[in-house]
């Protein structure tokens, strides 16, 4: 529900625009969304200004040699492990095999019994096993939850695992070849140094199968359509075609992270992700502009609305009673009587946030850490343009009203971004030698040498095909 600020409460910009203009850029959006929320008339999306976008000749990607592959530390794992979220804390986990038999895990007393016997813990369960509609190949495990119920786990192959989350985080249907061989890539090196970095400090060499990895929803199925399984062919090609690519930084994965839009430029991976970058010493890629949200924030900008079929822009409101919650998950005293921006990016990103208690005191935090609090699909990205009340009034036990661009982190691959860089031709090795500036592109699996032409074609078929009304991206916001 989108509601107009309340009368008498300017409206104040954040950034180096004029106060009046962007109150007036604001007020517009805020109308905007209204006129878009009660239309029931959706419009198509244009993406012709995309077929314009050149092909780069001469952006590629550095390769190294598949010799790094003897270092152990940069091996690829065979196998992961992936928890399902929605599974932990269950009383029971019901699944069907293979053959359509139901199976049934409960938790009797502190052990885990399988269709009415004591089981082992953890008690294991040859895939596939279908949870729901959900498929997952490899070995089901269930074990008692430390904090009550049962957790469940996935243990499946990589290359299985990564083609799940390709399929969970890209718009399969719409995407290009290159969209989703990035995709795989950047999936499989994020797997790869996630585990490598959690089994160095000790933590389960586990993965989440949400926001705070990455997405996984099991084996894609395919519907029974002819296209439907085209899809699925493109998919599986895909992951094919880039099995065991990583990308490197120097003689370490790179930190691959990706987002769902990132409003007009990517973020410096230094700086969103400040605690790792010190604690680890770890580099990772530099904020690069991206032509294809840049495109669109101005579009919504001069149309004064978010676009109906690809929104960038924004507006959220926590209420008081979600800033109470926030103010007691950072140790305030009740909910913050101000909130603002504490240190920005050169592109106008919160990096972190200053949140004032009643008392005076100022609690300096992260923004991902309060996007996190306030939820991730709440609070879309750190790209906030404007702010109801603006950082210098009170809140005055009201709530408070942010609206911003684009949506995640900010760091490493936009995928709205490659989307459109795949339709208007790019290859893969170009979007990822993009949005990873400084990295290379290395295979780590053993395999044989790659074939440097699959991942520098560039798909001009398919970018033709693919001038098509584009869809919401249904990869998750993070
Ligand atoms: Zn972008």
């Amino acid at each position: 529900m989108v509601r107009l600020p309340p009368s008498g409460r300017p409206l104040r910009h954040l950034g180096g625009l004029p106060l009046g203009l962007l109150s007036g850029l604001l007020l517009c959006s805020l109308l905007g969304l209204l006129l878009v929320v009660t239309s029931c008339a959706p419009r198509r999306a244009s993406v012709g200004s995309m077929a314009s976008e050149a092909a780069p000749r001469s952006k590629s990607i550095r390769r190294e040699a598949p010799a790094q592959a003897t270092h152990s530390h940069l091996r690829l794992p065979a196998q992961v492990t992936v928890e399902l979220s929605g599974l932990r804390g269950a009383d029971e986990v019901r699944w069907r095999g293979p053959d359509g038999r139901p199976g049934l895990a409960e938790l009797i007393g502190s052990g885990v019994f399988l269709n009415g016997a004591a089981s082992p813990s953890p008690a294991r369960v040859r895939g596939p096993v279908t949870i729901e509609d959900r498929t997952y190949d490899g070995i089901l495990l269930i074990m008692p939850c430390p904090e009550g119920g049962l957790e469940a786990r996935v243990q499946l192959g990589l290359e299985a695992y990564v083609e799940g989350v390709v399929a969970s985080e890209t718009s399969i249907w719409s995407a290009t070849s290159a969209e989703l061989e990035a995709q795989a890539i950047a999936a499989r090196t994020y797997a790869a140094a996630t585990l490598r970095q959690r089994s160095e400090n000790g933590a389960p060499a586990l993965l989440a199968d949400g926001v705070m990895d990455q997405a996984f929803g099991g084996r894609h199925t395919p519907g029974s359509s002819a296209r439907a399984r085209e899809v699925a062919d493109r998919l599986t090609r895909a992951v094919q075609a880039t099995r065991g690519f990583v990308l490197m930084r120097g003689d370490r994965f790179e930190e691959a992270r990706y987002h769902a839009a990132c409003g007009g430029h990517t973020s410096n991976f230094s700086d969103v992700f400040r605690k790792e970058h010190r604690e680890r010493n770890a580099a990772g890629p530099t904020g690069v502009p991206c032509s294809s949200c840049a495109r669109r924030a101005a579009r919504e900008s001069s149309q004064g609305a978010p676009d109906e079929k690809r929104p960038l822009g924004w507006i959220e409101e926590l209420s008081p009673s979600s800033l109470a919650r926030i103010g007691r998950v950072f140790g305030l005293p009740g909910a913050p009587r101000r909130i603002g921006p504490a240190r920005t990016d050169a592109g106008g990103r919160w990096l972190d946030v200053a949140l004032e208690a009643n008392d005076g005191t100022v609690k300096r935090i992260p923004f991902e850490e309060l996007r996190r609090a306030a939820g991730y699909g709440v609070l879309r990205s750190g790209a906030v343009v404007a702010t109801v009340p603006a950082p210098s009034d009170p809140l005055l036990g009201g709530g408070w009203r942010a609206q911003g661009k684009g949506r995640g982190h900010g760091v490493g691959l936009c995928q709205e971004g490659a989307r459109d860089l795949g339709r208007a031709g790019w290859s893969s090795a170009a979007i990822l030698a993009h949005y990873y500036p400084g990295a290379t592109l290395a295979r780590h699996d053993g395999g044989a040498p790659p074939d440097r032409s699959v991942l520098d074609r560039h798909s001009k078929a398919e970018a033709a095909q693919a001038a098509a009304p584009m869809t919401l991206a249904s990869a998750a916001d993070r």
